[in-house]
């Protein structure tokens, strides 16, 4: 039988009727003559719910306890999927992550993927089953204990258990209908992409685009599976939504084809830190270790001040997410109390976002960041860190400024216009 996977996010599955509306899609394809893994979320809202439970419990939680707490949703919503299909005749059965079992690694709340063996579920297809409904976003280590993919990980589920089953294609079922030029919950220029290659999506994904999960775009990308996001609230047919593929399968080419944004960001600031082979080795080695995601780094020049006794020294800068902040100045405390590091003091703003313009036609062309920069200082935005890849440009900026700058990148590039 051909497969399909078919995800439906918290929103798709938000409440009782909204399932009964996914397990329609289900049934069509089913009526198509698909054998179905269908991935589902928890209902909306429900993992940021059981997130603020355990953080109302313990500060420095424990993550196996967190990871067991908010991957129940999932599970609520697998079993009233299940539950739904067979109420419409279909034959279809339920899986928790450690059922399958789906295996990770122990990296509680940022798992990752070992092996998907396909027996059990294979072996209900074989006995007739029609659709198997798995909770996304969870799995178990090898210790037994339940594991979570990182925040939006339904979709790297989705992904996995196409690429482990050999399906058609993965559709993404979300509540836009596909894969815009930028949020369109930001500005309603946005224009949707039939088509977006996976180097892009990619980019947008890291960089804030929600989506998709980053994971999922990497996964899709290394294992070839046609994904596919589309919306669960209209009807749609085998055209609908925006296929993620391969660079040349795609005829429009723009330089730049996405604007993303990234809210909750913070920009740390060591001030005068002394400057000597190995300093930044010292103060990245124990960030990482401390679990601190540094996105961009900038270090000064180094300065020899007048009557110091100290040295050169130098101001370094990086960013992270905003709570992530704590764990960061706690780290660099520890690297002080230890004598690894001395710096004169730090600089925390914890109200900067980060805009970034991603495009794959940036490899061949000059002229993007002059473009940002120029559309930027007409808005008055000031920027206080930049970052650029080969298809990337992303700037720091006041938090306050994301929405005006995010709109006037988008015209700025014109991608309203096809
Ligand atoms: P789900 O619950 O279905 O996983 P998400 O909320 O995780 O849905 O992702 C869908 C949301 O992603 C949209 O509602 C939209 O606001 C946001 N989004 C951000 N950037 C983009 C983009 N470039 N194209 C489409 N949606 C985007
Ligand atoms: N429920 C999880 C979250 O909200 C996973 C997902 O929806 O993809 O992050
Ligand atoms: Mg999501």
């Amino acid at each position: 039988m051909p497969l399909l996977v078919m995800k439906f996010g918290g929103t798709s599955v938000a409440d009782l009727a909204r399932i009964e509306n996914a397990a329609k899609k289900v049934q069509a394809e089913v009526a198509r003559g698909y054998d179905v893994i269908v991935i589902v979320s928890a209902m909306s809202g429900e993992t940021n719910k059981m997130v603020g439970f355990v953080e109302g419990t313990s500060k420095l939680y424990d993550a196996r306890e967190y990871d067991a707490v908010v991957s129940s949703g999932e599970n609520v919503t697998a079993g009233l999927m299940a539950l739904r299909l067979q109420e419409m005749g279909i034959a279809a059965r339920s899986w928790q992550g450690w059922q399958v079992p789906i295996n990770t690694t122990s990296a509680h709340s940022s798992a990752r993927f070992i092996s998907i063996p396909r027996e059990h579920i294979d072996a209900k297809f074989a006995e007739g089953f029609k659709v198997a409904v798995v909770a996304g976003f969870q799995g178990v280590s090898a210790e037994g204990r339940i594991t979570t993919l990182g925040r939006g990980g339904s979709d790297t589920t989705a992904v996995a258990f196409a690429a482990a089953f050999g399906a058609e294609r993965c559709d993404i079922y979300t509540d836009v209908d596909g894969v815009y030029t930028t949020d369109p919950r930001i500005t309603n220029k946005a224009r949707k992409l039939d088509k977006i290659a996976f180097e892009e999506m990619l980019e947008l994904a890291s960089l804030g685009a929600k989506v998709l999960q980053t994971r999922s775009v990497e996964l899709a990308m290394r294992y070839k599976v046609r994904l596919r996001v589309l919306s669960s609230f209209e009807d749609t047919d085998e055209n609908s939504g925006t296929l993620v593929c391969d660079e040349d399968e795609i005829m429009e080419s723009k330089v730049v084809s996405g604007v993303a944004y990234s809210r909750d960001e913070a920009k740390v600031t060591l001030v005068r830190v002394e400057d000597r082979p190995g300093i930044a080795a010292a103060i990245f080695g124990p960030l990482a270790e401390a679990g601190v995601n540094v996105d961009m780094i900038v270090q000064n020049i180094s300065e020899v001040e007048a009557g110091s006794s100290k040295g050169a020294t130098t101001d370094m800068t990086f960013s992270c997410p905003v709570n992530q902040v704590a764990r960061a100045q706690k780290a660099m405390e520890d690297a002080v109390a230890a004598g690894t590091i001395t710096y004169d003091g730090i600089v925390v703003d914890s109200d900067v976002a980060k805009i970034s313009v991603v495009g794959i036609g940036m490899r061949s062309h000059a002229g993007v960041a002059a473009t940002m920069f120029k559309a930027l200082s007409k808005e008055n935005v000031n920027i206080k860190v930049i970052a650029t890849s080969e298809i990337k440009i992303s700037v720091l900026i006041d938090r306050k400024y994301m929405e005006l700058a995010v709109q006037a990148l988008h015209d700025a590039f014109e991608l309203e216009k096809a």
